[in-house]
């Protein structure tokens, strides 16, 4: 047994403890499930558990991908009106944006060095309005790409 603390309420609540691993980066962490938690079995929360750190990370994954839309929404609204000064602009925080995104996937999944190259942000500036799929599909190459350098040694 163990107790959380509200932060917000300053409540104290009894928890029971489940020892896991995070389920992005595999480290072992303690899963504290309140004791009069009754949404469901609580075993259930374990494989969804993960560590702060890979929490604060999934956060700022969110944080990015908004920036992404605003830049792409940016582009699509200017259509064939786009200056070059709002062009030149935007691929800077393409670049910008989609480098954080690449180290931050790396640091998630707890891998050396960054694979980040510009077609990802041609891709951006040519079909803005698919800015969604093409940042899915980013965070799977990026991924990919770090696990085969890990891999490669
Ligand atoms: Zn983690």
């Amino acid at each position: 047994m163990s107790k959380y603390i509200d932060p917000h309420t300053k409540e104290v609540i009894d928890c029971n403890n489940h020892g896991t691993n995070c389920k992005f980066c595999k480290n072992p962490i303690t899963l504290q499930v309140a004791i009069f938690y009754d949404l469901g079995d609580p075993l259930k929360l374990i494989p969804l558990a993960c560590c702060n750190e890979c929490a604060d990370l999934r956060r700022l994954r969110r944080r990015i991908e908004r920036k992404v839309q605003l830049v792409c929404a940016a582009i699509q609204v200017a259509g064939s009106n786009a200056t070059d000064g709002l062009l030149s602009k935007s691929r800077e925080s393409l670049t910008v944006l989609t480098k954080d995104y690449a180290r931050m996937i790396s640091n998630l999944y707890g891998m050396d060095g960054m694979a980040w190259d510009e077609e990802c942000v041609n891709l951006l500036m040519d079909k803005p309005e698919k800015w969604n799929l093409i940042i899915g599909e980013l965070w799977k190459l990026f991924r990919d790409t770090q696990k085969y350098q890990t891999t490669k040694g």
